[in-house]
């Protein structure tokens, strides 16, 4: 399970973060995950609660939130936003797109006390 993977990633973040910040316990974390990506959020949250159970973030609140993707259009020769894999250009329909689809999952906010 990949979650898994990212979830430690997040950690090891949150970890740096506090070593610099000093505080002693999240509350809550902004996570924005791509729509494009292949991450579940239900999945993404259990892996969560597994991972951060002994660390500074345990029984932190998880608000997840989904931005949609973004790709290029060849046909129109410019950037669209993508709701989901497999989706064609708003504009005109094509299917001929480069998916851009950035980083999977980004740490946004932390809520620390
Ligand atoms: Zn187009």
């Amino acid at each position: 399970m990949h979650e898994m993977a990212l979830c430690q990633g997040m950690l090891e973040l949150i970890d740096v973060q506090r070593q610099k910040d000093g505080f002693e316990r999240v509350r809550r974390i902004i996570v924005e995950v791509g729509a494009l990506g292949h991450v579940d959020p239900h999945a993404l949250r259990f892996a969560f609660d597994v991972s951060a159970a002994d660390t500074v973030a345990a029984n932190a609140e998880l608000d997840i939130r989904e931005i949609p993707g973004r790709g290029w259009c060849m046909d129109c020769s410019r950037e669209i936003a993508v709701e989901k894999r497999g989706d064609g250009c708003p504009h005109c329909g094509s299917f001929t797109l480069i998916m851009q689809q950035g980083e999977e999952l980004r740490l946004k906010e932390l809520e620390v006390v």
